[in-house]
């Protein structure tokens, strides 16, 4: 048993309660939280890790979605509007792909370590991110992807996705947990979507997708118009869209999902969202940089629903750090009270996120994973402005453990 030590223990519980002076036994579970100096005395023989001063122990960073086969993208795709960011997508995938080896994601997966992310619901298109996620430090959800509209292709996109499912569920373990994604509804035939979702039921998997990101996809699910009918006239001159946003949420009804953006949702999609207990994942600098809008995060928050935060890929970010996302999140909302909204952000990739992706930690209480980081301070600190200063000034972590087991 381990007993470690600090200023200041954020639990991220339900009513973020911030322990001073204090701390947490663990092995690789967490045995106990509370005061140092009763732990200490509780447990003498305890082995001790004291921290440097102004430290704060916290769980380990949850970041709900990202996209790591994309990760070799530093300028070559275009930002500020949807549609001219898909063409860029499309026209460099190969080369983007050839060059996210599994060294390189390996290397993007220690960095988000170093960051102090410990989990990670990553979205795999290929399969090409499978070997880097298999061997990662990282707990991770990993969502094999289905996605094809035309009909005909059904079976053949069902079978390729069925195939990749299968291979990921060879490496089932408490650190990486085999999930489906269904791509968004301008994608994804309902046919292709229900076949998939019924194996996550089965399988009992959970389930993300991207839902209402764009004003383009917003006109086109809605009238068939605007910029993706320009873009997918060129395939299909008949094409139209393949059902209402209603219709889409309506197939997740009975799925554990995580709805990715929600940036042009309307509010009787959140409603939908929010009664079937699903999550929405922000990811606000993607959202900049593809132009698409920014979530109403206040009509989230009336609508009561799991809020948690993605970088998505490098193919929308310039970093896998939930630091640097939850100081973009923390500008990028300036109606939510400042301190309010840094505890709000800590929640979601902590707490939350763990309760989407179905995984026992993002709280520093007893019987959790002990996944947790430590993180110093520059100098000292009020308790109550403890988490909007870790938002403000960190980049990298003291001290990293997965499981009980120190990582960096
Ligand atoms: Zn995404």
């Amino acid at each position: 048993m381990t007993l470690i030590t600090a200023d200041f223990i954020l639990t991220c519980n339900e009513g973020f309660e911030i322990i001073e002076n204090g701390a947490m036994l663990f092995d690789e579970r967490i045995i106990e939280v509370g005061k140092c100096e009763e732990l200490k005395a509780k447990h003498p023989t305890a082995t001790i890790i004291e921290t440097p001063q102004n430290s704060v122990i916290l769980p380990g960073l949850i970041n709900a979605h990202v996209h790591l086969e994309f990760s070799a993208n530093q300028s070559m795709l275009r930002y500020g509007d949807f549609i001219v960011w898909l063409q860029s997508v499309i026209k460099h995938r190969e080369e983007l792909s050839a060059l996210a080896t599994t060294e390189l994601i390996g290397s993007k997966l220690q960095e988000m370590l170093k960051n102090g992310t410990t989990s990670l619901g990553a979205i795999s298109s290929f399969g090409a991110d499978l070997e880097a996620c298999v061997q990662a430090p990282q707990r991770v959800v990993y969502f094999n992807e289905v996605l094809g509209s035309v009909p005909s292709a059904v079976d053949a996109m069902y079978g390729d996705f069925r195939g990749r499912l299968e291979t990921s569920k060879e490496f089932k373990s408490e650190r990486f947990i085999p999930a489906v994604s269904v791509h968004s509804p301008y994608s994804t035939h309902p046919i292709l979507a229900k076949k998939a979702l019924q194996v996550a039921l089965e399988e009992e998997c959970v389930v993300s997708t991207h839902f209402m990101e764009s004003p383009a996809e917003r006109a086109w699910i809605d009238e068939g118009s605007g910029d993706f009918q320009t873009f997918f006239s060129a395939f299909n001159p008949h094409a139209k869209p393949l059902c209402s946003a209603l219709e889409y949420l309506e197939l997740f009804k009975q799925n554990k999902t995580l709805f990715t953006h929600a940036v042009q949702a309307k509010k009787e999609e959140l409603k939908t969202i929010a009664d079937q207990k699903a999550t929405l994942t922000h990811c606000p600098v993607s959202n900049r940089l593809l132009g698409v809008g920014k979530l109403d995060i206040d009509a989230v928050e009336k609508a009561n629903i799991n809020l948690t935060l993605g970088t998505d890929g490098l193919s929308s970010n310039i970093s896998l750090s939930l630091w640097d996302e939850m100081r973009s999140a923390l500008m990028m909302h300036p109606q939510k009270e400042l301190s309010y909204l840094a505890k709000t952000l800590l929640q979601s990739v902590t707490s939350n996120a763990a309760h989407a992706l179905g995984l026992s930690c993002g709280i520093l209480k007893q019987g959790c994973y002990s996944d947790f980081i430590v993180t110093t301070l520059p100098q000292a600190c009020e308790c109550d402005d403890v988490a909007l200063q870790l938002i403000l000034h960190t980049h990298q972590t003291h001290l990293t453990f997965i499981d009980g087991e120190k990582q960096c």
